[in-house]
């Protein structure tokens, strides 16, 4: 597995301009204003949610909106310090206990 892609500096300013837009947009306002973590689940508070980059910039993502989610400080901390292999396992732990969580 070959998790390593160059990316340069250039392009992350560009990518991380462009993720400072994206969190002015009304279409970020509406994805905090439902208060919930994309990753945990967890009812946060809209101030309290940041925009996390799915695959992080360093890692050639960009910021799209398919790309940027809502996430709360524990997970945004935590999946800063994990490998991405790590964190998906984080992840399927998380999702495995209540697969049938209702959506509201
Ligand atoms: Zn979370």
């Amino acid at each position: 597995m070959d998790f390593f892609i160059e990316v340069s500096d250039e392009e992350i300013r560009r990518e991380r301009a462009k993720a400072r837009d994206l969190r002015k947009s009304n279409w970020w306002k509406n994805r905090i204003a439902q208060g919930t973590c994309h990753y945990c689940g967890a009812r946060v508070r809209p101030a309290d949610l940041s925009l996390d980059h799915i695959v992080p910039l360093a890692r050639g993502g960009k910021s799209t909106r398919g790309n940027c989610v809502p996430s709360c400080k524990e997970c945004n901390n935590r999946k800063r310090d994990l490998l991405p292999m790590e964190w998906e396992e984080y992840l399927a732990r998380l999702h495995k206990p209540d697969e049938d969580r209702s959506a509201d």
